[in-house]
């Protein structure tokens, strides 16, 4: 059998327990964020579902959960307020999209892409009563299905209860799958009531492999500041043009004018942003960056559509190459505290002044 995954022994040893109708109808598996549980969950779901219990990858049931569309495949997630319904089906085709773009999702990396606040992701009690609806009517093909309940940790208390009732009582023909990033977060009734699954973690090589189209510099810079989680390095990588660029160019703009009070505002407003967001917000600005100093070394024009909101050639323009090459040496250094759980306010403080002298250039 193929390795398509860091953690195929788990799958096998899941799939193997299905086939001999060994598989507990509620699973737990864990993984850190951005790894491969929700990819192993996903997958484990596919084999339950398919027409030949082989996992062809052919039938009809087969093709509609590589799709994330099979009517017995249901998903449940946390998610923010300001829905119509309350429940997670308000945000299931931004779900489904988010999947598809990026299947290692971070927690981090789903925030991003349903709010533009720092809103927290919550499962509340009526997402929970909504899947007890869900469940309580038959299979729509009569046979398997899946409820792939994604960081049960985010579920509010009193809806704790309500999924441990489901777990509690087995419904026929129904497999429930929990991936957490957080085991220790949930109510021990729950964990003990659950086969548990544990992903092993990824690591470097992962990175290599996964980002072997791009620079080799870049995967390697990609894996230090975001190993193991590859979800957010995925969604470092893509979409340079995030509107958090204006952020970014606002926080440079700061650090050339170099006024201290300013500084500590713009940092005070930086540091409001997961930690996880600030790392993909100067990992993206980083490789702007340097397009732009590379086009005006170049003397090229850089296209608009590069640029977002962000100047970069009048930017570019006034710091000699040596000096970019600072600012991209202060901007590393800046990743890399953020990655040794250096004090954020205090990592981001000295990149601003580090950043003023180098766009100074002394
Ligand atoms: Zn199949």
């Amino acid at each position: 059998m193929s390795q398509l995954y860091n953690n195929q022994p788990l799958l096998d040893q899941l799939a193997k327990a299905l086939d001999r109708e060994k598989l507990h109808h509620a699973n737990l598996v864990s993984s850190g964020p951005g790894e491969e549980g929700l990819v192993i969950g996903l997958a484990l779901a596919a084999r339950i579902l398919c027409d030949t219990q082989n996992h062809c990858g052919a039938c009809k049931s087969c093709k509609q959960a590589s799709v994330l569309q099979h009517p017995d495949l249901h998903f449940s997630f946390p998610f923010v307020s300001g829905g119509t319904s309350g429940t997670a089906d308000d945000f299931l085709t931004d779900f489904r999209g988010a999947l598809g773009e990026n299947k290692y999702l971070d927690p981090d990396s789903w925030q991003q892409k349903i709010t533009s606040k720092n809103q927290q992701l919550q499962i509340p009690i009526k997402e929970i009563q909504n899947i007890h609806k869900k469940l309580s009517l038959t299979a729509a093909s009569g046979k398997n299905r899946v409820l792939l309940l994604w960081m049960p940790e985010q579920i509010k208390k009193q809806a704790s209860n309500k999924l441990l009732k489901l777990i509690e009582e087995p419904l026929p023909k129904t497999y429930i799958i929990l991936i957490t990033h957080r085991k220790s977060r949930l109510l021990p009734t729950i964990v003990s009531r659950c086969a548990p699954w544990h992903c092993k973690p990824l690591e470097e090589g992962h990175f290599l492999v996964h980002f072997n189209d791009q620079p080799e510099a870049t995967a390697k810079l990609l894996a230090m500041v975001f190993a193991p989680n590859l979800g957010a390095a995925i969604s470092a990588s893509e979409d340079a043009e995030s509107t958090q660029i204006d952020v970014f160019a606002h926080w440079m703009r700061t650090c050339y004018r170099g006024a201290p009070t300013e500084i500590s505002e713009v940092v005070t407003s930086l540091s409001g942003l997961t930690k996880e967001a600030l790392k993909i917000l100067i990992f993206r600005s980083q490789h702007f960056l340097e397009r732009g100093f590379y086009h005006n070394i170049q003397n090229t024009p850089v296209q608009a559509t590069d640029l977002g909101a962000i100047n970069v050639q009048k930017l570019s323009s006034a710091v000699r190459p040596s000096g970019a090459m600072a600012i991209s040496r202060v901007l590393n250094a800046c990743l890399y505290d953020l990655e040794r759980n250096i004090h954020v306010k205090t990592a981001l403080t000295f990149a601003s002044f580090e950043l003023h002298k180098a766009f100074r250039g002394n």
